[in-house]
């Protein structure tokens, strides 16, 4: 018999890795507490502060003695706050047991898998996608089916791809508009057609993280998918949260809006699991949704100048092809030119993991590889930091690649 170490670790804790998003950001800072000047791209955060009205009502709840349990699935405050948030941004009505409040949008996908999926039961997951959702499926014992969707149509979903890939065994299908790592927003005719798939397989569920919702650009306007497909109502979970939208990551207060039987079952999971989310910041999240909105136009004009301020800068580089994103906060530029290239030291890039560790060592810019998108050669950047940083950042990686030696010994 061999001795306590990592043996004793479970199946399923192994089947799943560290975040990528995180565990680079971990890097860059370990780096910049030891003296290199790293810039992160790398994790998906706002650089701005928590507005300061959202802060005082989380101090004024602590104050006011609100500082015990509460519901599992969140206490009334915030439930009402997700209604009228609802209302208000997509027309839609729920009941306070249809909503779920859970400590950020990771913990209710988390909980909604945990409470559906059997060994077998199949996800259909869009790729490129967000870093956890394959491992968040797996963790609950699920499979996630990758359908892959193109640089060549902006990374739009397709509808007949959905149809081929459903099968008896599919129990959700997830959607992420806009989306995460590529910014595409799901234009409604396409939401369309999607419904009209979804319609011919009424067993199947529906998650909609529209987590970045309000960051969209150009006038691009987010559509929810029930705001085109009502009838969906029985089978959809909305998923969003304030994180992005408020600048409120580090306060993890997510939220989903589904049929009463799932989010009824959430709540089970949460109650035996994290017991609520966290009260004072619950009461700060429904400050945010609920009270003065003025900073999500100055923040969607911020991030919109900055995504035109980084892309030229990296579009005169030769070693990359970059998307123009219509939302969220990243650039999901292609890589496919450095892989094989030789570094000054002359390590070949041999994948995007290489051409992110390139960066990251040459040119101490912190960046997310498309290995954990699920989708290669590609680099994920992160365009939400101040405007002289993300210049200074965007000129590092062009200065960087500008020292690669093509595979065939030329420039590229
Ligand atoms: N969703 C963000 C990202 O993709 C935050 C970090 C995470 O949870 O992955 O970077």
């Amino acid at each position: 018999m061999t001795g306590a170490g990592p043996g004793l670790l479970s199946d399923r804790v192994r089947s799943i890795g560290t975040s990528a998003t995180i565990a680079m950001s971990q890097r860059a800072a370990a780096m910049r507490a030891s003296g290199v000047d790293v810039i992160s791209m790398a994790v998906g955060e706002p650089d701005f502060e928590t507005p300061p009205h959202i802060i005082e009502a989380a101090h004024a709840a602590a104050l006011s003695g609100f500082t015990r349990y509460t519901a599992a699935d969140g206490g009334p405050g915030v439930k009402q706050a997700v209604q009228r948030k609802l209302l208000r941004d997509n027309g839609l009505t729920y009941t306070a047991p249809e909503i779920h409040v859970a400590s950020g949008c990771k913990q209710v996908i988390q909980n909604a898998f945990a409470a559906t999926l059997n060994p077998g039961d199949e996800v259909i997951v869009f790729t490129p996608c967000w870093v956890s959702y394959i491992d968040i499926i797996e963790f609950a014992g699920g499979t996630a089916v990758l359908v892959p969707t193109g640089a060549q149509d902006g990374f739009q979903v397709d509808a007949q791809a959905l149809r081929d890939a459903i099968t008896p065994r599919t129990k959700w299908v997830l959607l992420n508009s806009p989306n995460n790592p590529t910014g595409a927003v799901c234009p409604a005719l396409l939401l369309d057609a999607i419904a009209a798939v979804l319609q011919e397989h009424p067993g199947v569920l529906v998650m909609a993280d529209e987590i970045y919702e309000h960051l969209v650009y150009d006038g691009v306007e987010h559509v929810s998918i029930l705001q085109r497909a009502p009838q969906l109502r029985d089978r959809v979970l909305l998923v969003n949260g304030v994180s992005k939208s408020y600048s409120m990551t580090g306060w993890r207060i997510g939220f989903g809006a589904g049929p009463q039987w799932l989010t009824a079952a959430m709540a089970n999971v949460q109650s035996q699991t994290a017991g609520s989310s966290c009260s004072i910041a619950q009461a700060a999240a429904a400050e945010a949704m609920t009270g003065d909105q003025a900073n999500l136009p100055l923040w969607r004009e911020r991030l919109t100048r900055r995504r035109d301020l980084a892309l030229p800068i990296l579009a005169r580089s030769r070693w990359l092809s970059v998307n123009r994103p219509d939302g969220a906060f990243y650039l999901y530029a292609g890589v496919h030119a450095c892989i094989g290239a030789r570094t000054p030291q002359g390590t070949v890039l041999q994948d995007d993991t290489a051409v992110v560790e390139y960066l990251l060592v040459q040119g101490h810019v912190a960046t997310v590889p498309g290995e954990a998108f699920a989708m290669s050669p590609f680099v994920r950047f992160s365009f939400a930091l101040d405007d002289e940083r993300l210049a200074q950042a965007c000129q590092r990686i062009v200065d960087a690649l500008d020292k690669l030696q093509a595979p065939t010994g030329g420039g590229v």
